[in-house]
Parts: C-alpha cells; structure tokens; sequence
C-alpha cells in the first residue's frame, strides 16, 4: 500500500499527479483530481500550504500543456492553406518521461492514463475548436504529430485518390515514370503534372488496372486508373477541368470518366482481370499466304495456350508456364508480307509470343501453325472487356 503523502517528494504539477489516478473520480480533468490531491496531501502532512509544483516546473510534463497555441502556429505554418475538414494527434514524449510515469503509476496503484493520451485528447479539443474541424481516429485528413521533447511538428495529409480510363495512342510511351529515364514522358507524369497543378501536393502514384508494353497503343474503351495524389493542399478541384487540359495537351493521351475515388478502387482496379480484344499487325519475312494464314488463325481459336514467362520480362516475373485462352483469332487482310489480325484472348496472354511462338516458349503460337516465323509489327489494345459496355 502506498501513502498518497509519498506524491510530495516527487517534482510534479497538479495535472501530472491527477493523471496518476485518472481512472478515479469520473468526471473530473486530471488538474481537478490533482487539487484534491494536493488538499488531501496537505492534510496528510499536516501543512495547509503544500502544494504541487507549477507546470512549467514539472520534471514530467515539462509544461508541454500550457503551449498549445505555439504548438498550433507550428502546425497550422506547416498545414499553409491546404483544406482539411477532419485530424488526428499524434505524439512523442522523452524515454525517461515514459518511464518515470510508469514507474509512478506502477506504485500508485496502476490506475492512471498516459502523459501521451492526455496529450493528444486535450490538444485535440484545443486544435478542433480553433479549426472547427473534427477529432477523427480513422483515415483522417490531417495527420498531427508532435515531439515534445524538441518541440517540432510533422505533419500529413491524406492522399486523395482520382479514378478514371485512359487511352494511350502513342509507341514509346511507359505507364508509369521510370528511375532511369525520369524526364520523358508516360501516361503517369502527363496526367500527374495537370492533376498536381490542380490539387497542389509532394508527388503523384498512377496505380493502372494492368499496362500495356511501351510500344502498345491502348484505344477503344481505355483503361482504368487511379492517380493517388500525396498530401494535397485542396481535396477537391474541378475534373472536367483536368480532364480538358490532359485532353488539350496533345502528348498523345487522353482521358476520361474522371471522379473522386478512394484507396480501396486501387485494390479493386488492381485485381481485375478482364478478357482483352487486340489489334495485331503482323509480319513475315516473306509473302504471306492467305489461306494458309487464315487457317492458322483459326486453329487456335478456342483453344488453350501455355506460355513460358518471356525472356523480355524475365527479370521482373516469375518464370512460370501460364495456361491461357484464345477466345478468337480473324484475320482482317493480308498486304504483302503483313498481315492484320483481331485477337480476343484472356487477360495476361503475351500477344507477341502468341505470334512469335517465343523461341517455343509458348505453345501452340501463331507461326507454329503458320509454318514461318511470324512476328507483331504493331500491336493495339482496343478494348478492355469489363462488361459495362
Ligand atoms: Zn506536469
């Protein structure tokens, strides 16, 4: 058992002490409790004048709760002018302030809440009725955390998320930015550069529902995306608006069907695993037979191929044999030593393996039923079978 008496020998303010016991006296502030402590120690004592330590004294709180309108300039100097209607507090706290507390706590009977729990409440309230925005544990739009011992703040903003399709119609064009080419253009930076105009923000991710090869025009009903745009200084901005200025920029992509979206379309667009129609030229090292060709195509229609990871993609997947179907293959014409074929087949066939037979890499292919190599000269998507259309 312990004597609440012993409370005296420590350095400590009325809060820090009230805090000790929170789970007592409902309804009370920890500084309410830490007045009837003092009264209740003074009387032990038999000294009418004790009483605890001021705040800015005190060896655990260091006076941390009497600063809260500096820790608000600090916060609001970061936050500048970006939009946000709900927030969260974090904290950090010196290693030998947490452990003096639950030192403390552990001899006064373990009933008592965190200098980091009061914390974050009580510069909560503070923070929500300057802002008159609202205190929210999940997915909040501002992220607070503030260091104690140093006195800083770091702060974040949700990401906002804008969903959308996009077609792509040029042959040297990558999705997404790459490490070692970051200047040149991709479906990512030229959208992401119109979007972060309009949102303001640190950085842009595209997250595709699958990608076309660089050299792969994507036409016909495009594909889904989701820009995630990190922390943005206005949650919200006019689409259309993006939608023209992408549209209007010439760089050879457009796009469409834009609207406010969230983090789990990313997951959802990401999983999807649509059948896709394709637009194939291909080529030969002479003349094509039309007859010939046309049987071909259609020996493969229906049927089932195993395809052996690529040696081109070799080093970024897994070297699997993959079971895939070809729905169809017409043959659209035939020019000399080319050949146009409209190929629909399921989500992940690699088409110019289809065609080439990949060194026999994949089985059965276009030119082993052909009896010559065949190889894609130019290759489309032009349409993303998602059943909506
Ligand atoms: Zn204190």
């Amino acid at each position: 058992m312990f004597h609440l008496a012993e409370l005296a020998s420590y350095n400590i303010c009325s809060r820090c002490a009230g805090r000790i016991f929170a789970y007592h006296g409902h309804g009370l502030t920890n500084v309410e409790r830490g007045r009837y402590l003092q009264f209740a120690i003074g009387c032990e004592l038999g000294n009418p004048d004790f009483s605890f330590c001021d705040e800015d004294k005190c060896k655990l709180c260091h006076g941390i709760f009497k600063k809260f309108d500096d820790i608000y300039s600090l916060v609001m100097k970061k936050v500048g002018d970006a939009q946000f209607s709900t927030f969260l507090v974090g904290s950090v706290f010196p290693e030998d302030t947490m452990m003096m507390e639950e030192e403390m706590q552990r001899k006064f009977g373990s009933s008592g809440e965190s200098i980091k729990k009061e914390f974050n409440r009580e510069f909560g309230k503070f923070f929500s009725m300057k802002t008159g925005t609202e205190y929210r544990q999940d997915d909040p739009d501002l992220s607070i955390l503030v260091n104690a011992e140093y006195l800083f703040v770091e702060i974040k903003l949700r990401s906002i998320y804008v969903y959308g399709k996009y077609r792509k119609f040029r042959r040297d064009m990558p999705q997404t930015r790459w490490i070692h080419r970051p200047d040149g253009d991709t479906v990512e930076s030229i959208i992401g550069s119109v979007m972060i105009r309009h949102s303001g923000g640190t950085n842009y991710y595209l997250h595709g529902s699958g990608r076309e090869d660089v050299d792969v025009r994507m036409l016909g009903n495009g594909r889904e995306f989701v820009l995630e745009l990190e922390n943005p200084a206005r949650r919200e901005f006019d689409l259309d608006q993006v939608a023209r200025e992408v549209n209007e920029y010439h760089r050879g992509i457009e796009i469409f069907d834009l609207s406010f979206s969230d983090k789990d379309t990313v997951s959802r667009i990401k999983l999807e695993n649509h059948k896709k129609v394709y637009d194939a030229l291909i080529v030969s090292d002479g003349l094509i037979d039309e007859e010939r060709i046309r049987k071909a195509c259609a020996e493969l229609n229906g049927k089932n191929i195993y395809q052996r990871t690529p040696l081109r993609v070799a080093q970024r997947r897994s070297d699997l044999i993959r079971t895939r179907r070809i729905d169809s293959i017409d043959l659209v014409g035939v020019s000399g030593n080319e050949a146009e074929i409209i190929i629909s087949a399921d989500a992940g066939t690699y088409i110019k393996e289809l065609v080439s037979g990949d060194d026999g890499r994949t089985k059965p292919s276009l030119s082993e039923m052909y009896g010559a190599p065949l190889n894609v000269k130019e290759l489309d998507v032009i349409k993303i079978c998602r059943g909506e259309d």
